[in-house]
């Protein structure tokens, strides 16, 4: 089976293409600038992921996948949220984002907050069905970058049950207890029930 992921994002499509490779399923990443993206208008992961990949699978005529994903901080009321991948303003990098969240934290003081990563996976097929999962991660943010790996968040994300930020673990480790590892072994038992029909 062949899947296009819609993101752009090569950490995403990194962790997506080795998760799903061990299933015999194929991951093409979109072509970037060929077709322009749906503005993203949602209040909730699902929406988006949703919206993403029902528009490119109509327009593309294929199975398509999008994620929409991001972090909840407690201290900071579940913020960044949706707008994770733009916290610090409109086309913000991974490091700008961080310094953000870093400042954000000291300005209450603190060190640290519990947290979670959140993601939600349509694939949306060009006939018009879809099947959707999610999956979280409990753990913490610290306000110091500790590691090269993962992107995004990762250097300042712990995940529960570690000493490491995510940044600090090997890819394969972090796809066994990553919100998008786990929304997406969830997803395969969806596509395999199906297949099986
Ligand atoms: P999206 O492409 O709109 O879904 O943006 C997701 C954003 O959430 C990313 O740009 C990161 O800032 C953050 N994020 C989502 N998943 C991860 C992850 O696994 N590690 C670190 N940051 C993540």
């Amino acid at each position: 089976m062949r899947i296009i992921f819609a993101t752009t994002n090569p950490g995403k499509v990194r962790e997506v293409r080795e998760a799903l490779r061990n299933f015999g399923i194929e991951v093409l990443p979109l072509k970037k600038g060929k077709i322009p993206p749906p503005e993203e208008r949602g209040e909730t992961f699902c929406e988006n992921a949703y919206e993403k990949a029902t528009y490119y699978a109509k327009v593309l005529n294929e199975p398509v996948l999008a994620e929409d994903s991001g972090l909840e901080v407690d201290a900071l009321g579940g913020k960044p949220g949706v707008y994770s991948s733009r916290f610090a303003g409109e086309g913000a990098t991974d490091e700008e984002n961080n310094r953000k969240l870093i400042e954000e934290l000291k300005k209450l003081g603190l060190d640290s907050s519990p947290a979670r990563y959140v993601s939600f996976l349509f694939l949306a097929f060009p006939e018009g069905m879809g099947l959707w999962s999610s999956g979280t991660v409990e753990g913490k943010v610290i306000t110091s970058l500790r590691g090269e790996g993962g992107f995004g968040y990762d250097p300042l994300f712990i995940p529960e049950g570690y000493e490491k930020t995510m940044a600090e673990l090997p890819l394969d480790e972090k796809n066994k207890i990553s919100h998008r590892g786990r929304a997406i072994r969830k997803l395969v038992k969806l596509i395999k029930e199906v297949k099986s029909w």
